[in-house]
């Protein structure tokens, strides 16, 4: 109990205590656990938006996922979502809305998925 944490507090190791380790086993345990998954999808590099500082430049190109795309999004999600507890997606673009075919499609596949595997299954 006494190296527990609190809310809103801290605790200070033991001196002999080697916080490096302590760090890089939770580090790795993290790493190395299979029951959560996340992926990122960028459904179109288009966007609506000219920010100067973009590394698209303020033309961009008008973009979208091809069907053949978005069936081989969704049988990979199927196909690594075996053995998972919890599944997260990442909407990540351009502008992701441009394409909102794709976020509806595959958001649609993820979600019946997550359904028919019990795991739970978050976006954003
Ligand atoms: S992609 Fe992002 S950074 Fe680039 S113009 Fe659109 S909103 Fe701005």
């Amino acid at each position: 109990m006494k190296d527990r944490p609190t809310r809103r507090s801290f605790s200070i190791s033991a001196a002999e205590t080697d916080e490096t380790q302590v760090v890089r086993a939770a580090y790795d345990a993290l790493r190395h656990n299979d029951s959560h998954m996340m992926i990122t999808v960028a459904p179109t590099l288009s966007c609506n938006f000219g920010c100067r500082y973009c590394f698209q430049g303020t033309d961009k190109p008008l973009t979208r996922m091809p069907p053949s795309v978005r069936e081989a999004t969704d049988a990979f999600i199927l196909r690594e979502l075996e053995r998972r507890k919890s599944f997260h997606l990442t909407w990540y673009g351009g502008e992701p809305l441009m394409d909102q075919d794709a976020i509806w499609d595959i958001s649609d596949a993820a979600i019946r998925h997550c359904d028919a595997q019990g795991a739970r299954c978050t976006a954003r």
